[in-house]
């Protein structure tokens, strides 16, 4: 079922635009169109994201250049509107740990500087092309929260070191919500033949927006009334 979703989901990558931004709208006011974030959910829940700031990401998958700032707004809008402490996030960044990697903490008002500190480029990153090790702490993380309901966020180019039929595996059996936003890239095919993950492909210049629509997605998978939920509903 999930195989018949990936078509309409790749196209809703490229079509995340959000009208009346020219592209030389600064940077610090994107207008973005999220939809509503839903209510807090009853019972607990954990995102964790992995970013890829390897070169090629930083030499143009990321093609607005923007994602960590999208990525801010998203994680702003939603630690607004949560009411609770069950509602969790962590931020890991490719390959091995840095300091801007954050172990869960409540989404809420109180970590959102956290959070923000968290959405950017390391400064002791290794940029390494290799997602492999960055996933297997996050099922750590995962399996350290067995009460949470739980999602998995990647942003790559998916031009990785890993040997991708094993990486595609490993994702689609992760213990929870898997999404792949694919950055610039065509999605490997072993990717795509991985039923449980969904994909958003970000094609090179994509309108602002497309990644925080991404993320606003997968943040708010487990929160009622959420706008990405209702979308996902009428069109599965
Ligand atoms: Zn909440």
């Amino acid at each position: 079922m999930n195989a018949a979703v990936l078509p309409a989901r790749l196209a809703r990558g490229r079509l995340l635009g959000t009208g009346g931004l020219g592209n030389n709208a600064p940077a610090p006011k994107l207008n973005l169109v999220l939809g509503h974030p839903g209510t807090c959910p009853a019972e607990p829940t954990l995102t964790i994201c992995i970013f890829d700031d390897s070169g090629s990401m930083l030499g143009g998958a990321d093609s607005t250049g923007e994602r960590y700032t999208e990525a801010g707004i998203v994680f702003d809008r939603i630690s607004r509107s949560c009411r609770c402490d069950r509602e969790k996030a962590a931020i890991l960044h490719m390959n091995r740990p840095t300091s801007a990697d954050r172990a869960p903490l409540a989404l809420n008002r109180r970590a959102r500087s956290d959070f923000a500190g968290a959405l950017t480029v390391p400064t002791d990153g290794d940029g390494a092309s290799t997602m492999g090790a960055t996933l297997e702490k996050a099922l750590q993380i995962a399996r350290a929260h067995p009460s949470h309901r739980t999602a998995l966020l990647c942003f790559s180019d998916f031009e990785l070191t890993d040997t991708p039929a094993r990486l595609a595996a490993d994702l689609a059996a992760f213990p929870g919500d898997v999404h792949a936003v694919v950055m610039r890239s065509e999605p490997p095919q072993e990717l795509l033949n991985q039923e449980a993950i969904t994909i958003t492909r970000i094609a090179a210049g994509a309108a602002p927006g497309a990644v925080a629509r991404a993320l606003f997605h997968t943040l708010t998978i487990h929160r009622p009334g959420a706008a990405a939920n209702a979308r996902n509903r009428t069109s599965s």
